[in-house]
């Protein structure tokens, strides 16, 4: 053959995509491009003849001396004719062509093959300043092809000398670009792009002495050597739910996310209509009690690694689990807006939405015991994935629980049906057992439940609740020291000089506007009680949990002075005096200080008035 020399044409069409791809994407993606066009030249061998593609592998070697990528195949390899076709005119996808001419209709979805595009190959001109391809179709009588080219504009095409049928590309790797000549950086690139591609992938370091050996780096420099795959090309996903075991998805848990944790449960995707979709969704153990929940969906297509967390694709509340999703029919180069506005990838999204809402009420209807165990760790998910998403909250309502304090878990109906006769419309909670554990007891001891609602996400999440139940429900949540209603006791007590004590408490707090009462609590131990609106309470924790605490409002809290207290009691019936004051203030400080930490000042005074009443104490 005559060299032939010529310019690449470029699809003026087509080219707008490209600028995205290259401005989008990183670097280290031609190397996904090409390991995925050397599967599909695998692929495509085995649509011709399944045995002929049998034990076919790509091999990439790192050649730092010759400072070249090769990446070699042994797959259908390319005429002339195709050479021109697919590698000179850019943007005409060689795979579409290859599908039309060869496979039937019905089995063109089903191939397996990857490209779609037809922009990947000239990826590799983002890192080589000059590229090789060698190459030798499959067919009968065909000759070997040499292309070259140094910007992916000119190139040259000749006669090649590749014996054995394949491709071999070589990348001349640019001098800015020479971390690609690392055969770490290459594994780790490989790791992340192709570690569940359909056919092995080797990967050689090429020394100087192999190439002695050898003559030159090329189709069979390495093919002495016994190595494992970089890849695992049948993931677990992949298969079918039945055969994979309990272990299977444990160890390709911990292998995929590099953990050694277990994680609680895992969903299987196996879908194949209306569109492919498999994968494996798993719920993690939560690391720390109120630490943030850090998931990781990675998006394969055809095997082939997408990204990362792409979150139109994924809903978002489930980026707090782990997992892989591979949507075969996902174009492997696209841009945010295509997927923002593409109805097949909303598809997917509310397809994935509903198997994890299913799985869940599942567990509740069935295994609730087992779903009561997962509860602590699954709450958060369950609670964003609710405030997330409408469809989410609409299935998942009934399976909500709560923890009481009591460690029982009780759905809303039920806890409704256990309280309601003595709370309305009510759910107390508290959001700090150990600091609120006298208004906590008021309740319980009374027979009432208070549920547990303490993560950072519950301060939102009861808000949600009360909205989402509608205008005209009278349904609220209230902290256990923010529901004065309840915690009255039904015994009145003797009515009390309530002008001296509130006159006295106002004193003691240094305050002239607080807001008393005097009321018979159930529990006579309390003598006074700070009770804070539940409503300002909310708005300043929501505040301060978005970084904004300049909109808190000041606490709006009021006194409570208990009139079935003794020391309230003895209080009313003295006259105001210094022990009175020093009383007061005592009481008035270790109420605030079972609330929140006392300010530096307002410390030390209580300390040195408890040194006092100690001494006192001890002259009795
Ligand atoms: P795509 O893979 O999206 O079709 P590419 O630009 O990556 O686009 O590749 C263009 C075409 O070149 C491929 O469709 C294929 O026909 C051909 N090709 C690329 N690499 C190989 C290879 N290793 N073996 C055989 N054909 C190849």
């Amino acid at each position: 053959m005559n060299p032939i020399q010529g310019n690449v044409s470029i699809d003026a069409q087509n080219i707008m995509p490209i600028i995205k791809k290259w401005l989008y994407s990183d670097k280290d993606i031609f190397i996904r491009e090409v390991v995925s066009n050397a599967c599909d030249a695998i692929t495509k061998l085995r649509m011709v003849d399944y045995k002929l593609a049998e034990g076919c592998s790509v091999r990439v070697q790192v050649d730092k001396a010759a400072k070249v990528l090769r990446f070699i195949d042994d797959g259908v390899g390319m005429t002339q004719e195709e050479v021109e076709r697919n590698i000179n005119q850019v943007a005409f996808s060689g795979a579409k062509s290859f599908l039309e001419e060869y496979a039937k209709e019905e089995d063109q979805e089903n191939s397996g093959i990857i490209g779609h595009f037809g922009l990947g190959f000239y990826s590799v001109f983002m890192i080589a300043d000059k590229v090789e391809i060698d190459t030798l179709s499959f067919r009968d009588g065909a000759q070997a092809v040499h292309w070259e080219s140094e910007d992916g504009m000119a190139f040259t095409m000749t006669e090649g000398q590749r014996a054995a049928r394949g491709t071999t590309i070589t990348l001349h790797v640019n001098d800015a670009e020479e971390e690609f000549l690392n055969v770490w950086r290459v594994r780790e690139v490989l790791e992340r792009y192709c570690s569940f591609m359909a056919f092995p992938i080797y990967l050689d370091e090429i020394k100087e002495e192999d190439v002695k050996v050898s003559g030159e780096g090329g189709e069979n420099a390495a093919e002495e050597k016994t190595e494992t795959p970089i890849n695992d090309t049948h993931p677990l996903y992949a298969k079918a739910p039945q055969d994979c075991t309990d272990e299977d998805y444990k160890a390709f848990y911990r292998k995929v996310f590099n953990g050694y944790d277990d994680p609680l449960f895992w969903i299987h995707l196996n879908v194949d209509y209306p569109f492919k979709l498999k994968g494996i969704l798993y719920f993690p153990r939560l690391k720390e009690q109120f630490g943030g929940i850090e998931g990781q969906i990675k998006l394969y297509s055809g095997q082939v690694f997408v990204a990362d967390n792409i979150k139109e694709v994924i809903p978002e509340f489930l980026m707090l689990l782990k997992g892989v999703i591979d949507c075969a029919d996902f174009p492997l180069n696209v841009s945010r807006s295509f997927l923002q506005n593409d109805g097949y990838v909303r598809r997917i999204s509310t397809h994935i939405t509903k198997k994890v809402a299913d799985k869940l009420t599942g567990m509740f209807k069935t295994e609730r015991e087992t779903y009561e165990g997962f509860w602590p760790d699954i709450h958060p998910f369950i609670k964003y994935g609710m405030m997330r998403d409408e469809k989410f909250a609409e299935r998942m309502k009934d399976c909500l629980l709560f923890k009481t304090t009591e460690g029982k878990y009780v759905t809303l109906e039920e806890y409704k049906r256990a309280n309601g006769e003595k709370l309305e419309n009510k759910m107390v909670y508290t959001s700090d057992a150990a600091r609120q554990d006298a208004a906590i007891r008021l309740f319980t001891e009374r027979g009432i439940d208070v549920a547990v609602l303490d993560q950072a996400i519950d301060v939102n999440f009861v808000s949600y609740m009360e909205y989402s139940a509608g205008a005209d429900s009278k349904f609220r949540f209230c902290r256990v020291d923010a529901e004065l209603d309840s915690l009255t006791s039904e015994e009145d007590a003797e009515a009390l000089d309530s002008d001296k004590l509130t006159g006295l408490i106002r004193e003691a707090a240094g305050k002239d506007d607080l807001t008393v009462e005097i009321k018979p609590l159930a529990n006579e131990s309390i003598p006074l009680m700070l009770i804070e609106d539940e409503q300002t309470r909310r708005f300043g924790d929501m505040a301060r949990i978005y970084g904004r605490s300049e909109f808190a409002m000041p606490a709006k809290y009021s006194v409570v002075m208990n009139s079935r207290s003794k020391t309230i009691r003895k209080l009313a019936g003295r006259e105001k005096d210094e022990r009175s004051l020093l009383l007061a203030r005592q009481l008035y400080d270790l109420a605030e200080l079972s609330r929140q930490p006392l300010e530096a000042e307002q410390m030390t005074a209580f300390i040195r008035r408890s040194m006092e009443i100690v001494d006192l104490a001890a002259q009795l």
